[in-house]
């Protein structure tokens, strides 16, 4: 053998040495890809070789405080399509537009994709999958989805809200709870090579997690009582809108909370206004965003009123903690009151109510016993009392979008400014506010916060989380308490709230009527602010009519309505009627027809109302019967008033 020349040591050499730079390339390379690559290609690799299908969780339900739900989920279907397994994309692209409504052309598009799998459709039904199954078509999968489902559809819809396509709450309980409600999605993994066709046919399943549920304080007949309440008087009322809160002032649990008009949850994204819905196409996206909004929105937080007469109950508590009046201090009404350069009249002006005590000023609802008191307080602490009783701050309810309350800076508050706001205007708050701080009127003095969720509990109904809502702060002492619940029972069995009156239930509550503004435009909200047992408050219940025709006087619109309703939910809530000897003598069960005196003379109204021995109160100054309230053929109570307007 020949010797290798010194040519080929050197070429021998060369090769080498570029072997072993290429080695050096080569490892630099794992070492790069392994390293600094490694995330990137791995995921693509695993995108290449598996068909990630996910599996929705079953989201939690929303139940009633009963255990009732309100928001529930059923098992639905999901279609998709594994693109590299369709062998007629045209046949399949058809069978499924057709099958599943689509079109085409969108079903043509996504079955075309160079994707592993792509889904066509969410929240089909389980009888349409079932078809689709059995066609046993190559290429198409069908897994199981999950699909929101409200069997009460209209009821407390703004506040138990609803979930957008990808089962996420977007507004009330639902977007507020949603952490706990949404559980996690599961996946199937199933092993392919790069065409996409299986490789085995194991399975990896990982399974999802269900959500939570949440119990709340609803309960969901005097929901729906609530509802049916509200819907009436709005109806009946030819008003705007209507809510009625009920909740237990001791501990701030929300039984009902109802917004008239409502939509369905079960098709939340369709306008509830027929005259919009007629033309809804026509609308811009925003006009159509705005509508909807609109309808979405829960009155009773998100937005402020002033709260007129309801509100003296406030100047009341504060002059009686402050002891600037007992029950016992004596007033004289000759019609108004002089704050600083102005005359501010009494609602009865030019009639006046006369001498009278702080108690009969308040059955009175006289405004200038409130001015009277809102001298007496001075600006200073009325104001201390605004902030005592959480009117600059939200009521903490467990849900997004709570206004506060809207006043002059106390540098700005003059005799004028002091003296309306002691009766209730020319500052606005939430429905809910008053409640809240009537509340601590009645229940000893605490400053509850009002809620709906109490607990996130487990499929097997084990407690995950108790929903703590903090101490409730003392800010009146028991004497106040005391002499505010004795105050608001005589203001309905003998005052401007006996509209609210029933025989055998001691009831406390008040009245107002509060014009909108801007003022002079003809425009009230009628409310009325009950709660019973007087002496042991269960339940606390405010109506509030916004823009009521015809009458609009709290007492006399929404003063039959808050009967109505507690007529129904007290005895549901199990609180008996407890009869007084004079109350004894009353007939139990006589109730009333209401006759129709419509379109009659007024003469002729009176007649027939009458005869059947109904009484009867005059709206207006006519001749003529232009309306009544209630209804013809409603059944009222004995000692309930039919309405007469004339004209
Ligand atoms: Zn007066």
């Amino acid at each position: 053998m020949e010797k290798p020349s010194i040519f080929m040591k050197k070429k021998l050499l060369f090769v080498l040495f570029s072997i072993q730079l290429f080695v050096l390339v080569l490892i630099g390379r794992v070492i790069y890809i392994q390293t600094v690559k490694a995330d990137e290609l791995q995921k693509m690799a695993y995108e290449q070789q598996t068909r990630d299908r996910l599996i929705s969780p079953d989201r939690g339900s929303i139940l009633d405080r009963n255990g009732t739900g309100i928001a529930v989920t059923e098992t639905v279907n999901a279609i998709s399509v594994i693109p590299a397994q369709i062998k007629d994309k045209d046949y399949v692209s058809n069978y499924l537009s057709e099958v599943l409504e689509m079109e085409y052309d969108e079903v043509f598009e996504k079955v075309n994709q160079k994707v592993a799998l792509v889904r066509i459709k969410t929240k089909v039904d389980s009888e349409i999958a079932m078809e689709i199954r059995k066609k046993d078509i190559e290429g198409i999968v069908v897994d199981e989805d999950v699909k929101r489902i409200y069997p009460y559809s209209n009821i407390a819809s703004q506040v138990i809200g609803f979930v957008g396509k990808d089962n996420q709450g977007i507004i009330g309980l639902e977007a507020k709870y949603d952490e706990y409600l949404k559980g996690e999605e599961g996946k199937i993994l199933t092993l392919t090579d790069s065409k996409g066709l299986e490789v085995d046919s194991t399975q990896e399943r990982i399974a999802p997690i269900d959500g939570y549920n949440l119990v709340t304080s609803i309960d969901i007949i005097i929901q729906q009582y609530a509802e049916q309440t509200i819907k009436k008087a709005v109806e009946s009322k030819k008003a705007q809108k209507g809510i009625i809160i009920v909740l237990n002032p001791q501990n701030g649990e929300i039984y009902a909370m109802a917004n008239y008009p409502n939509f369905d949850l079960n098709n939340p994204f369709v306008i509830n206004d027929s005259e919009l819905l007629s033309i809804w196409d026509t609308l811009s996206e925003k006009e159509q965003n705005d509508a909807l909004n609109q309808m979405w929105r829960n009155t009773a937080i998100n937005d402020t009123y002033e709260p007129g007469s309801t509100f003296k109950t406030v100047t009341s508590a504060a002059s009686l903690e402050e002891g600037v009046v007992t029950p016992e201090s004596t007033f004289f009404c000759n019609g108004y009151h002089i704050a600083g350069d102005r005359m501010i009249k009494c609602w009865r002006y030019p009639r006046t109510h006369g001498a009278q005590t702080f108690v009969q000023g308040v059955q009175n609802s006289c405004n200038p016993v409130f001015m009277e008191l809102g001298e007496r307080l001075g600006a200073e602490k009325f104001y201390e009392y605004m902030d005592k009783f959480g009117f600059n701050e939200k009521t903490g309810i467990d849900l997004s979008g709570e206004a506060v309350g809207i006043m002059h800076k106390l540098e700005n508050v003059g005799p004028v400014e002091l003296a309306t706001m002691s009766f209730g205007q020319s500052f606005q708050i939430t429905p809910l506010q008053l409640l809240r701080a009537v509340s601590s009127m009645v229940n000893g003095g605490y400053l509850i916060t009002p809620h709906i969720g109490c607990k996130i509990t487990d499929n097997e109904g084990n407690v995950i989380k108790e929903l703590e809502y903090g101490e409730n702060e003392k800010i009146l002492s028991d004497k106040t308490s005391e002499q505010m619940k004795v105050i608001l029972e005589s203001v309905v069995s003998e005052g401007t709230g006996n509209k609210a009156y029933i025989p055998g239930y001691r009831i406390g509550g008040k009245t107002a009527t509060s014009e909108k503004l801007p003022r002079r435009s003809g425009k009230y909200i009628a409310s009325f602010l009950t709660f019973a047992p007087a002496e042991n408050p269960q339940v606390m219940a405010i109506v509030l009519i916004d823009e009521p025709q015809g009458t609009y006087y709290g007492g006399t619109v929404a003063g039959p309505v808050m009967q109505e309703l507690l007529l129904n939910i007290l005895p549901y809530m199990g609180i008996e009627p407890v009869y007084s000897e004079k109350e004894k003598e009353l007939p139990e069960t006589v109730k009333n027809t209401v006759p129709d005196i419509s379109n009659l003379s007024l003469a002729d109204a009176k007649n027939i109302l009458k005869e059947s021995n109904i009484e009867f109160e005059i709206q207006g100054e006519g001749e003529n019967v232009t309306k009544q309230f209630p209804p013809a053929g409603e059944t009222i109570n004995i000692d309930s008033k039919v309405i007469i307007y004339t004209q």
